[in-house]
């Protein structure tokens, strides 16, 4: 079914609200979520609100919970998010980073014990409203392992986005580079998985380490694993993501001594530079529109398919999707519906829409 953008952010607020959210927190996460969808990411869109519910109600999510500055030593901040819901507490800590880069002109700010940030471009387009670049490096804990590294038969990482935001210019969008380390993000299987798809070749591995395309391996026992992007050069970086944001963060790694309490906790290392204290900026920005257009004037190996850049493929669906709705199988609409009627939402809110 399609759902309208505006519909679906109202349906999720009042879940969030009834989950114990003030009203604040709960139209921050469900627009955050809607937006990922909005932008084609499903895998981080609503499809994650009965999963949010379940962590509130074992106790795993607290609503209504801020970030905790823990270290402010001028161009070092170190956030704890407190279990709380990690839009909320990626968007305070990036906000007061990026506000103290202004004085700092570069600001390495941590982030610890959030629980799912989402998206991470959230946090470049942050840094972006306030004229700052932004690098971005993330670690997944709480579960066990979901990816191979290069050369494993077996999970050893989860699925460690990197996210890297230059600002645009009058002529340029910006350039949002948001990725997982993984060649997919894992919401991408359970999205497959819940449509009754099989993933397309090359992607992951079962549990005997043999390729598949079956996204059932993910989360049936003995799991199988998805395969780091960029062959050693993604597995790398993915522990580079451990190192940087569990380990200098204080929020810990994957590495098994660590607690597995089955939910999903982020830890975030970020750095925010302000670009004029670096170079003058109508050049940076001529140079900008110069770079983009020359790499996007490349000459397109399908004739269908013009060169874009990062940020570009986003800005075209969410063109799409406000304009047609959001797509939501029957399988995830069904279990959002439960979810919301389960906390005392009437049937009708879902039927309407
Ligand atoms: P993706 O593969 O769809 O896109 C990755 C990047 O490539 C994007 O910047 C996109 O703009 C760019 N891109 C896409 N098509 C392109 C093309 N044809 N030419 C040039 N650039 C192109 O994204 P993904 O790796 O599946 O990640 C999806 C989302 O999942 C991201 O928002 C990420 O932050 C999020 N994520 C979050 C967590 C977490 O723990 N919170 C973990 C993993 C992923």
């Amino acid at each position: 079914m399609l759902v309208q953008a505006n519909i679906l952010t109202d349906i999720v607020t009042t879940i969030f609200e009834k989950s114990g959210s003030p009203l604040d927190e709960a139209s921050l996460v469900a627009g955050s979520l809607v937006k990922a969808n909005l932008m084609g990411h499903d895998s981080h869109g609503v499809g994650l609100v009965p999963t949010y519910v379940r962590h509130i109600q074992a106790g795993l999510l607290i609503p209504g919970t801020s970030a905790e500055c823990v270290k402010d030593d001028s161009a070092i901040m170190m956030f704890d998010g407190r279990r709380g819901f990690g839009r909320r507490a990626g968007g305070e800590a990036m906000a007061a980073a990026a506000e103290r880069c202004r004085e700092t002109g570069v600001v390495l700010m941590t982030l610890r014990n959030a629980h799912h940030i989402g998206r991470i471009g959230a946090y470049g387009e942050i840094a972006m409203e306030h004229g700052m670049i932004s690098l971005h490096f993330v670690n997944v804990i709480d579960h066990g392992p979901t990816v191979a590294p290069w050369g494993g038969g077996e999970a050893r990482y989860v699925t460690n986005p990197v996210c890297i935001a230059v600002p645009g210019t009058e002529n340029t969008p910006p350039t949002l580079l948001d990725m997982a380390t993984s060649l997919i993000a894992l919401g991408k299987a359970r999205v497959a998985l819940s449509k009754g798809e099989q993933m397309a070749e090359g992607l992951m591995i079962d549990a005997n380490g043999k390729p598949t395309t079956d996204p059932s391996v993910m989360y049936n026992e003995p799991k199988g694993a998805l395969l780091p992007f960029g062959d050693h050069k993604g597995s790398g970086l993915a522990l580079m993501c451990e190192l940087l944001a569990g380990g200098l963060s204080g929020g810990g790694t994957i590495q098994p001594n660590n607690p597995q309490q089955k939910s999903i906790i982020n830890n975030m290392f970020t750095i925010v530079i302000d670009p004029a204290r670096l170079v003058d900026m109508t050049w940076l920005r001529s140079e900008i529109d110069a770079t983009v257009d020359y790499v996007k004037s490349a000459r397109p190996a399908d004739p269908d398919k013009p060169v874009i850049v990062a940020g570009d493929a986003e800005r075209a669906r969410t063109a799409e999707r406000m304009a047609a709705g959001i797509e939501i199988n029957d399988e995830a609409w069904t279990e959002m519906r439960e979810t919301g009627e389960g906390l005392g939402m009437e049937s009708r809110v879902f039927e309407a829409s």
